[in-house]
């Protein structure tokens, strides 16, 4: 069994636990609007730790934790800052 490091994020462990086989699928971070679709992890191509996205409507939700406000979001298709490497 994997022990969570000191200061390791959930995801890291997470990712960590997965690639060790010790679990087979990452349950989606906690995320509380109802009306969002999640599509599924994202793994950074810079790597670092595994993302959730979400659509809602025309809004793109991703979600770096459960933490309540760790999250980007923007409308479909708008280029402004994107949330990787932020
Ligand atoms: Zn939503």
């Amino acid at each position: 069994m994997l022990e969570r490091k000191e200061g390791e994020s959930y995801s890291r462990f997470q990712a960590r636990r997965l690639r060790a086989g010790e679990i087979d699928t990452l349950e989606p971070y906690d995320h509380d609007c109802k009306a969002c679709k999640w599509v599924g992890w994202f793994t950074p191509p810079e790597g670092g730790a595994p993302l959730n996205v979400y659509l809602c409507g025309e809004t793109v939700i991703i979600r770096f934790s459960s933490e309540d406000s760790d999250y980007w979001s923007q409308t479909v298709g708008n280029t402004d800052p994107h949330p990787i490497g932020r």
